[in-house]
């Protein structure tokens, strides 16, 4: 649809730190392409949080780091609901948005929480064409069918991961070591080096030409006659459709 903006992705997370772990990287990657970044998290995490540390302030500080903008969805940790008030906030978010890319919980995994979250994104997002769904430490059985190359931005990522210092301390819930090496194992799969590894929710490979490729193409066979209304047929796309 035209309407989404290509330059903007959303992340939605369930709790404080879902969003980092599952893929701070590409969010990294994003922010480097000069992408703007919405995150979306679903409850402030307080069933995890440790006296003294807020995990809000944990969550801001990520946000911070990656240059995005930080909403909340104010659900309760543990009952994130799966129906209408969780799919409202994420419709709410979406029209302000319009992302072009929404990146979310998979839906196998057995933390409830991350369950509502997945299906209430596919829910609000029913009519939008890029979903992808990442993985985290409480999934179970995950299927990557996309790998989005992260080579020189895991270090990144691992320092979102460390934002949430509350959870890399408590019961090594965050384990910067274990991101590494799932970054490597999902990069050896995708047959790069790292790699953070997506379930396609809904994705649309856009593959009209570029510019470039038209220039390349008008060369190869020129159509003098056709060579205003080449441009003219692809005046109305995007600048980028490489996403
Ligand atoms: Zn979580």
């Amino acid at each position: 649809m035209a309407q989404w903006d290509r330059s903007h992705v959303l992340a939605v997370g369930a709790h404080p730190d879902d969003i980092e772990l599952g893929c701070g990287a590409t969010l990294a990657v994003h922010r480097a392409r000069g992408d703007e970044i919405t995150l979306l998290v679903l409850t402030e995490g307080e069933l995890g949080a440790v006296p003294g540390v807020t995990r809000v302030e944990e969550q801001e500080e990520a946000a911070a780091r990656l240059g995005a903008t930080l909403r909340w969805g104010g659900q309760p940790d543990g009952h994130v609901p799966e129906g209408r008030p969780t799919v409202e906030v994420i419709e709410s978010v979406l029209r302000d948005v319009r992302p072009g890319v929404i990146y979310t919980h998979t839906r196998r995994d057995t933390h409830q929480d991350h369950r509502a979250a997945a299906r209430a994104t596919f829910a609000a997002a029913r009519g939008h064409s890029g979903v992808l769904c990442y993985e985290g430490p409480t999934t179970e059985g995950f299927a990557p069918d996309v790998y989005v190359d992260v080579d020189g931005f895991l270090e990144a990522k691992l320092d979102l991961a460390r934002a949430h210092l509350s959870q890399v301390l408590r019961e090594g819930l965050v384990d910067v070591a274990a991101l590494e090496a799932l970054a490597r194992h999902r990069g050896y799969e995708g047959r790069i080096h790292h790699a953070e590894a997506f379930e396609i929710g809904r994705l649309v490979l856009d593959l009209r030409p570029t510019r470039t490729t038209d220039h390349h193409r008008r060369a190869a066979a020129p159509v003098p006659d056709r060579e205003g209304g080449a441009d003219a047929t692809h005046g109305g796309h995007h600048d980028r459709s490489d996403t």
